[in-house]
């Protein structure tokens, strides 16, 4: 973690595009946001031109130009404003499909899940949510790393309805934090419907002894479903600065769910660690085992495909 943090602090940050996003609400920083400083830079220039002696006009065409130059990330570097114009109705419609199918879904089992409660055994609970919580976080490490590592935005089905989102999450990392609630969880709700299914059904058809034998797998399986829909949530919070309720925040602090600084190693180029984005406990362990680097020397060995080529390619992007 150390030396993840060291490469943080000495890259060129990906993250000022954090700052810059979350100006809006942070008047202190808007200075750091590429496209107001532009405007405001431009209105200066406006006001003081007629003044302006030979060498402030040199300085300033100086400025202007550096200020043209392509975004290195953020809203107005060229890939991502591409990349955020390909989010369709289609997929809207989608994602707004999904929650009015899982939401349902969650209150109908966690109704059963109440009603065969058996008291004697509420110790099961912590367990199945601890089980369920590291799962959670280990499948989104998986998802993440696989759709940040593999495949193009050209891909059918899941190019544009998919990696297009973690393509442009590296070049604009906040985003995220313009998405509304439908585009930031959709897909997360939508991946869960199978097992919240599978549940209902056992609910629904077994005999009372089988339910209460099954109780405590169900239960597992019901959280993990849980926290797979929490987890692009805590992703969001996680490049949220300002605005976010008290509790929030201190249940970052505590790393219950996934702390922001811890959540910025990711995002040094080249994005190849802490992938872990639910409570982001298991990306210590797995970067000690080395566990990405040996699954892509496994992957090339196999198959002879580089990892993040595709996103580099996105990350170069310049018109
Ligand atoms: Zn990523
Ligand atoms: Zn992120």
């Amino acid at each position: 973690m150390t030396v993840g943090l060291k490469t943080w602090e000495c890259m060129p940050s990906v993250d000022s595009a954090e700052s810059s996003a979350n100006s809006n609400s942070a008047p202190s920083l808007s200075s750091l946001a590429p496209a107001k400083s532009s405007e405001n830079f431009n209105n200066l220039i406006n006001a003081t031109e007629p003044i302006a002696s030979a060498n402030h006009s040199h300085n300033i065409s100086a400025l202007k130009k550096h200020l043209k130059a392509p975004a290195k990330s953020g809203r107005n570097h060229a890939g991502a404003k591409y990349l955020a114009s390909q989010y369709t109705k289609l997929k809207r419609a989608f994602e707004y499909s999904a929650l009015m199918l899982s939401i349902p879904l969650i209150f109908f089992n966690l109704y059963f899940f109440f009603f065969y409660f058996d008291i004697r055994k509420w110790y099961f609970i912590f367990p199945a949510a601890i089980g369920g919580i590291l799962t959670a976080d280990f499948l989104s490490g998986i998802v993440h790393w696989a759709a940040d590592s593999y495949g193009s935005v050209d891909m059918f089905l899941i190019g544009k309805n998919l990696l297009r989102n973690f393509r442009e999450h590296h070049i604009d990392p906040t985003a995220i934090t313009r998405h509304d609630f439908v585009e930031t969880n959709g897909d997360n709700f939508a991946v869960i419907i199978p097992a919240l299914g599978y549940i209902a059904y056992q609910f629904l058809s077994n005999s009372v002894e089988q339910i209460m034998l099954d109780y405590n797998w169900h239960m597992y399986l019901f959280l993990l479903s849980v926290f797979v829909t929490l987890t692009n949530q805590f992703h969001k919070w996680s490049h949220t600065y300002f605005g976010l309720p008290r509790y929030i925040t201190i249940l970052q602090d505590m790393h219950v769910i996934l702390p922001r600084i811890h959540h910025r190693v990711h995002h040094v180029t080249p994005h190849d660690t802490y992938f872990c984005i639910t409570t982001g406990w298991l990306n210590y362990p797995l970067e000690k085992i080395k566990f990405w680097p040996t699954m892509e020397n496994m992957i090339f060995k196999l198959s002879g495909i580089k990892p993040r080529s595709d996103d580099m390619k996105w990350a170069l992007k310049t018109e």
